[in-house]
């Protein structure tokens, strides 16, 4: 017999209360980050929910600011959390791609953020030339954009860029990217 999986509950339980389930600050890779905020409830089946991922993560302060000429930034806190900082007066999916670049710093280059300037443009860096830049904004692709949800974005826009990348909360921009780094032909 086939069963129906069970609905989502509306409100995301915390973290304390699904069994098993280690601290986020551990998750390593976009797809660990996707699994384990799909087992607690969050939705994942369409835009990804960054900000409520940063905002969950009792670890993590996130911060509307104006920023000038400047995408984002993270700094430590006291209390070993940090504060992630995007500028107030870009678009939302810009925000969001800022966001998930410095929640990919965090995940992956803790123990330098105490190095990192406070505050970096990050869409107009030539990644290449920096390994950990590079490896953020990787990271923040394929938060974004997982393979299975950038399909699921082409099936229901039929290949018009502009819907897809509403589906998915990014910009034209990363998500042409993103397509030909997975081997999409854009026109
Ligand atoms: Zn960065």
């Amino acid at each position: 017999m086939v069963s129906k999986s069970p609905r989502r509950p509306k409100n995301p339980t915390s973290a304390a209360r699904v069994p098993n389930l280690p601290s986020p600050g551990i998750l390593q890779t976009p797809e660990q980050v996707i699994h384990y905020y799909d087992r607690l409830g969050f939705d994942v089946d369409s835009s990804i929910p960054v900000e409520k991922i940063i905002e969950s993560n009792p670890d993590l302060d996130l911060r509307y600011v104006d920023l000038g000429i400047n995408d984002a930034y993270i700094r430590k806190i006291p209390d070993s959390r940090f504060e992630i900082g995007v500028n107030d007066k870009h678009h939302i999916n810009r925000q969001r791609f800022s966001m998930a670049h410095e929640y990919g710093h965090y995940l992956l280059h803790r123990d330098k953020i105490h190095e990192m300037p406070v505050g970096e443009q990050i869409l107009h860096r030539n990644g290449d030339k920096n390994r950990i830049e590079y490896q953020a904004n990787s990271f923040a692709a394929e938060l974004l954009m997982p393979e299975d949800l950038v399909r699921k974005s082409l099936r229901s826009a039929g290949g018009n860029l502009k819907k897809m990348a509403d589906f998915l909360g990014v910009s034209k921009e990363s998500l042409k990217y993103r397509l030909e780094a997975l081997g999409y032909k854009v026109t």
